[in-house]
């Protein structure tokens, strides 16, 4: 069986960038616009930027206008979902199942099939390209 990846706060802060550390262990957001994925088109996966489990495949990416990468649906079992209330506002937080790293949110305005816009930093993502 793989190993849970749960690492402490200063092995987190060591291995991720300023920017990923920042996104997936304190729930930052990165400006819109600006990250590496929003506006990539390559066929692939990508996977979790903290443990590399693989999160949502290219087929199922949409380009929302909001200036984040964001797709329909994640890889089954992939993601885990909490409520978060945090900023004044009533949203579904966007969890990593595996590490438990922070991606973003998922919101109920997304297009066919799922209606779901899962909006996810880049900072939060690796991209492996199909081979
Ligand atoms: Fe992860």
């Amino acid at each position: 069986m793989n190993k849970k990846p749960v690492k402490s706060d200063a092995e987190w802060r060591e291995e991720l960038t300023p920017e990923q550390y920042r996104v997936l262990r304190q729930k930052g957001t990165e400006p819109a616009f600006c990250g590496a994925f929003w506006n990539h088109h390559e066929k692939g996966v990508y996977a979790c930027a903290a443990c590399g489990a693989e999160l949502f495949r290219s087929d199922v990416k949409f380009d929302s206008g909001t200036g984040w990468p964001s797709y329909t649906e994640p890889i089954e079992g992939a993601t885990t979902q909490v409520v978060d209330r945090s900023h004044g506002m009533n949203r579904t937080e966007v969890l990593c199942a595996k590490c438990g790293g922070h991606l973003g949110h998922v919101f109920e305005d997304g297009p066919p099939p799922t209606g779901l816009r899962y909006c996810i930093n880049s900072a939060s993502l690796t991209f492996k390209p199909e081979k």
